[in-house]
């Protein structure tokens, strides 16, 4: 089924459409396109990034209040409140760095899967046709 293969090679942090990597420069930076297909990994719109971070934020409150019914329920009747309230401080700081680039991957898998034909790739991708800022970057580095 090709929308599960889809899925899991997003969860594995691979290009939803062929399964080719890798797709980031570190953990918090994405390639402009898939380094094997050229899918534009931003799909030309600008904000698009937005959905991600609305997974990234939707995704670690679910941990949090899964954590949280977990600890509860394990230490009922007398939950560690204090622990849980550090902790779940802590965690809903760390969780959205941690969780990044996957939600990055499934949100640009479930929009392929929404709209699959909005990339069409101008010509044969040339990897040293990246923008001026990445040469420059690389340049520095
Ligand atoms: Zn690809």
């Amino acid at each position: 089924m090709k929308a599960l293969r889809m899925l899991g090679r997003a969860l594995r942090l691979r290009c939803p459409r062929c399964g080719g990597g890798p797709l980031f420069r570190h953990w918090l930076e994405m390639r402009e396109r898939c380094p094997v297909c050229a899918l534009r990994l931003e799909r030309g719109e600008q904000g698009y990034q937005v959905g991600s971070y609305m997974f990234n934020i939707v995704l670690s409150e679910l941990l949090f209040a899964a954590v949280f019914v977990a600890v509860v329920v394990a230490t009922w009747p007398s939950p560690p409140w204090t622990a849980l309230q550090y902790g779940g401080a802590v965690m809903m700081v760390v969780a959205p760095f941690i969780l990044f680039p996957w939600c990055r991957t499934l949100f640009l898998c479930f929009d392929l899967m929404i709209r699959p034909d909005v990339d069409t790739p101008d010509m044969p991708w040339d990897p040293e046709q990246e923008s001026e800022e990445r040469r420059e970057e690389r340049g520095k580095a």
